[in-house]
């Protein structure tokens, strides 16, 4: 089962989000739980909820993956905005215990000048304020294009992040394809070599969903501009393999192209066709 899905846009409610999952032919979904540039948390509404909830087990959904919002930097060098990163996910993780044992995805943030060591220490300290033992949400640390200050771009920040937690056994990571091609990893003509070095650093196990995006840019360029399969630098031969490659199956795989929903629906719809061409021996 190849779990593919798209980051939707939020509007109009869980359950139609998933509604449009299914109408694109979906196995999962990603979402936004609150404006992504605004700090302000949407009302929960519970029923919205178990709807999406009895939909995704009808139609054997993988795991969903909500996304922080962008403007969360867990290791700013203000003592308010680190503490508004605080709150914002402990609410954010309230509200997915009405949609339990799925994913919410952070970037790890920037540390500003206060260097990586501080910067990891301060996200390792949000975790574990906000990461319960009783969570049914399993928190994922996005791999980063390292543009900036960012931290994330190396697989050892995160390693260091998860190093530094006391609740690392309840995190997880998730693989960016644009980010990581950008910070220099290159999945295009060594993906073996980059999934060893994953799993060397960070453990495999710790991989549960993926990002797939195109890059505008070449490898290493650190600049995070996403573009759509086959339109970027990475090309859509690579994102095949990836999708396929036996170390990540059962995965969810989440587009975050530029473009909308109904885009995303026939970027779905033609991974699936030359995937399925690829199985049929077609090569
Ligand atoms: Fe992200
Ligand atoms: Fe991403
Ligand atoms: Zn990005």
């Amino acid at each position: 089962m190849i779990y593919l899905g798209a980051h939707l846009s939020s509007s109009g409610g869980f359950y139609k989000m998933g509604r449009t999952a299914l109408a694109m032919e979906a196995g999962t979904l990603q979402c936004f739980v609150r404006n992504p540039r605004g700090a302000k948390v949407r009302a929960v509404n519970p029923e919205d909820m178990a709807k999406l909830r009895a939909l995704m087990e009808e139609h054997r959904f993988g795991p969903v993956v909500a996304h922080a919002p962008y403007i969360m930097n867990p290791c700013s060098k203000d003592e308010g905005i680190r503490e508004l990163a605080a709150r914002m996910m402990a609410e954010d993780l309230a509200l997915m215990e009405h949609l339990p044992g799925n994913y919410y995805n952070f970037h790890p943030g920037s540390h500003v000048g206060q260097g990586v060591e501080t910067g990891c220490r301060q996200i390792a300290d949000m975790l574990d304020a906000v990461v319960t033992p009783e969570a049914r949400t399993m928190v994922l640390l996005e791999t980063m294009a390292g543009k900036g200050s960012e931290i994330g771009g190396r697989f050892e920040e995160l390693r260091m992040i998860l190093d530094m937690t006391a609740c690392r056994d309840r995190l997880g990571v998730c693989l960016d394809t644009c980010h990581v091609f950008d910070g220099g990893y290159d999945i295009v003509s060594d993906l073996d070599g980059v999934l060893t070095e994953f799993d060397r650093i960070i453990g495999l196990d710790r991989l549960r969903a993926v990002h797939i995006n195109d890059s505008m840019n070449p490898l290493g360029s650190r600049k995070d501009r996403h573009a759509r399969i086959g339109e970027g630098a990475i090309g859509e031969a690579a994102i095949l393999r990836l999708i396929s490659h036996p170390a990540l199956a059962g995965r969810p795989f989440i587009l975050e192209t530029p473009t909308d929903d109904a885009g995303h629906g026939e970027e779905i719809r033609r991974l699936r066709e030359a995937l399925s061409v690829g199985e049929g021996g077609g090569e």
